[in-house]
């Protein structure tokens, strides 16, 4: 199937070819639900008409005019960030990758303006993901991702996820920044506790250091708030965000406050395409239709709905031990007897018609549309119940 592109994915043995809503088909006519979301991309669902109408309309008057000029769109859909937010200002970029190379790069140029050079030293969590960049495969705590790249930059330490201990040992007067994820999304839907992000807060603010939030794959939403860390009552001092924000269209962003902005001095970062006037424009209606209280209530019913009926599932099959995960953020781990098989089961499911991801080896993860209803939801269930009845069986 795959005749010209490098080797590094594995393609699932299908080809999508369009979608809807939580629908999608293949080449032979084939319907799936989507409850993975294009990875929590997708959170107004595949070819929402509101954002097809913007984009379509943005397309017949500019396009791409780079960054010696802003635009409307741009100049729109940073305001709203900034008025929903903790932040002041916003980086636009590509990816999440390349808005967490932004954040890593403005807290240390920020900590160099202020303290010298010796602060510098970025702290993040083992099992974290910050995104594929060499700056942040070194920053993600998974040498699987960074060690056939070395060598690798330095002044990087990394201390275990959830581990207030370790952190109070590891942020000192030479940290310049902790990174973490309010909740780990590629290693398995695990959320931070309060006590943790409170205690890095304080952490940072004793030691005059930025506490970065990589929100690329919780924010926007995905939690039944814009950002997942306004569940916790915790504000950070910057915040990556990319996935959702775009709803499929590539954009980046990084928010900051003022304090921290100015260090983005004239000529010390940029992009080619950030801020792309067809991404800002889509992102900026998406974001209106994220932000409306039905769309977040929807994210909480459902997820809750979703929640219920996964553990339901696990419990009568015994293939999960637990379910966890906040709003349309779901992760299912499974249970001992099944550990590491986490992919074979996301491919059954693709067989019966039913997109879903793995999140690590022992956990399927589900990202679906932010407005899934529950026809799709009830469907998904069905297809997944079946999945698992050929996969104990397996
Ligand atoms: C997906 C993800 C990234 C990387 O985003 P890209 O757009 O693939 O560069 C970074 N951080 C988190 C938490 C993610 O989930």
């Amino acid at each position: 199937m795959n005749k010209y592109l490098t080797p590094n994915f594995s393609f699932a043995p299908i080809l999508p070819q369009r979608a809807s809503g939580s629908r999608v088909w293949d080449n032979y006519g084939k319907e799936y639900i989507d409850l993975a979301g294009g990875i929590a991309v997708n959170a107004l669902g595949h070819c929402n008409p509101e954002l097809v109408k913007v984009l379509v309309e943005q397309a017949n008057k500019l396009w791409h005019i780079s960054n010696l000029y802003t635009t409307e769109p741009a100049q729109e859909l940073a305001g709203k960030l900034v008025n929903n937010s903790f932040a002041n200002k916003v980086f636009f970029a590509n990816s999440g990758a390349e808005a967490n190379e932004a954040a890593l790069k403005l807290a240390r140029k920020h900590a160099r303006d202020h303290f010298g050079e010796a602060k510098h030293e970025i702290v993040a969590c083992t099992n974290s993901f910050h995104g594929r960049t060499l700056f942040t495969v070194s920053v993600g705590g998974q040498p699987k991702y960074s060690q056939d790249f070395a060598p690798l930059p330095l002044g990087i330490r990394h201390v275990a996820f959830n581990d207030s201990k370790s952190l109070e040992g590891a942020i000192n007067e030479n940290t310049c920044a902790f990174i973490v994820e309010p909740i780990q999304g590629e290693s398995g839907v695990l959320p931070a506790t309060a006590e943790y992000l409170h205690k890095a807060r304080e952490l940072c603010d004793k030691f005059d250091a930025a506490l970065i939030f990589d929100e690329v794959q919780t924010g926007i939403g995905r939690t039944g708030k814009l950002f997942a860390h306004e569940h916790y009552d915790v504000t950070p001092d910057i915040l990556s965000s990319a996935k959702a924000l775009g709803c499929g269209i590539p954009i980046g962003a990084m928010l900051c406050t003022d304090k921290f902005a100015e260090s983005f001095s004239l000529g010390s970062h940029g992009s080619t395409f950030g801020g792309n006037p067809l991404a800002c424009a889509v992102g900026s209606r998406a974001f209106d239709l994220i932000s409306l209280p039905e769309t977040l209530n929807n994210v909480i019913n459902q997820g809750n709905i979703l929640q219920s009926k996964l553990a339901d599932l696990g419990q009568e099959s015994g293939v999960f031990s637990e379910v966890r995960g906040l709003g349309l953020l779901i992760g299912c781990v499974l249970s001992e007897k099944y550990q590491g098989r986490a992919g074979e089961l996301v491919k059954i499911a693709l067989t019966e018609g039913l997109m879903v991801l793995q999140a690590g080896a022992n956990v399927l993860r589900l990202a679906p549309s932010l407005l899934l209803n529950d026809d799709d939801l009830n469907e998904g269930m069905l297809r997944l119940q079946k999945a698992i009845r050929t996969f104990v069986n397996s």
